[in-house]
């Protein structure tokens, strides 16, 4: 077989924050660093946690390494970097109120970092879960007054959330994930985060996190827009595929494979998380066995592949 078109399975790397928890060991079976483990960073080339590829030929390199030298497996896809970023995120405690920016604005004002749009399934939460999600000014000032005057409770929109439900965050979007929510997240491959609210939280050390209120204001969109989406179904010998989201970053799916599901890599690339159960993919003679928790990314003109078992997945490419 052609070794260029094999699947690349990758070594994840942890994130510690003050809102994480043990999920990603409890639910993953991951070796997390600490109890406050709140971020798997299961497909990502940017600089601050990158990937390790686990097989073949590659073993050992950085994903955002192996993208820049071996870009024809990436369908030399038009980008110096590796575009997407892929995470499991876990909520043990409330994230801060924050806003990404976009592309023009990350690049004049972060070194020229990509903008932050990003979306997220929900693998799992809490009975009575929540997310904040948009904001109810609807004027610049009114947006402005209501942070000055810390009215959070009439300024934030509240969303109750459940398991399987997805939605899309483009830049500028006021949000936050509450506590006792695991989600899957999609998104450009970016780190830049402007904090808007943090609860007024105290570390160990007694000190607040840092926000970033001028920027903040700068790029949220006001009124906010609701963009969420609408999945769309369709099913294959039994393998439910659901479309979230085909938008200007990334399309994202789910597929729930039972049996025996085959399909055609036809994109630049795609990415897979196995976020349930367990199988195997074949491609081009090769079978790589497959369970929860791994994430891999079949390459440029792999073809046809095929993935049997009874396993859900959360499927993207750019
Ligand atoms: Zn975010």
């Amino acid at each position: 077989m052609n070794y260029k078109r094999d699947i690349l399975f990758l070594e994840p790397i942890f994130q510690e924050r003050i809102w994480g928890g043990t999920k990603l060991a409890d639910e993953f079976g991951y070796e997390i660093p600490s109890e406050l483990t709140g971020e798997c960073w299961a497909v990502s080339g940017h600089p601050n946690g990158q990937s390790i590829i686990k097989n073949g030929p590659f073993e050992g390199m950085a994903l955002g390494d192996l993208y820049v030298e071996e870009r024809d497996l990436f369908g030399n896809y038009d980008s110096e970097k590796f575009p997407l970023l892929t995470k499991i995120l876990d909520a043990n405690q409330d994230l801060s109120v924050q806003v990404h920016p976009n592309d023009e604005y990350a690049h004049a004002h972060e070194n020229g970092e990509l903008g932050k749009t990003e979306c997220w399934y929900v693998i799992d939460c809490e009975k009575d879960a929540e997310i904040i999600f948009g904001h109810t000014a609807e004027t610049k000032e009114e947006f402005v007054a209501r942070i000055e005057k810390g009215e959070w409770n009439q300024l934030l929109t509240r969303v109750s959330v459940k398991p399987g439900d997805f939605f899309y965050v483009p830049s500028g979007t006021i949000h936050a994930l509450c506590s006792g929510v695991l989600i899957l997240e999609t998104q450009q491959s970016s780190d830049t985060t402007y904090r808007v609210y943090d609860y007024d939280r105290k570390d160990k050390e007694g000190n607040a996190r840092e926000l970033h209120i001028e920027k903040s204001i700068d790029v949220s969109t006001i009124p906010h827009t609701n963009v969420n989406v609408t999945p769309e179904f369709f099913e294959q010998d039994g393998t439910k595929v659901t479309t979230y989201v085909n938008a200007e970053y990334f399309s994202v799916y789910k597929w729930d494979v039972i049996g025996s599901f085959e399909s055609v890599q036809d994109k630049h690339f795609l990415i897979g998380s196995v976020i349930e159960g367990s199988g195997e993919v074949k491609l081009d003679g090769a079978t790589h066995p497959l369970k929860k928790g791994d994430h891999f990314i079949i390459p440029f003109g792999a073809g046809e592949f095929t993935i049997e078992g009874d396993l859900q997945l959360i499927v993207s490419h750019p």
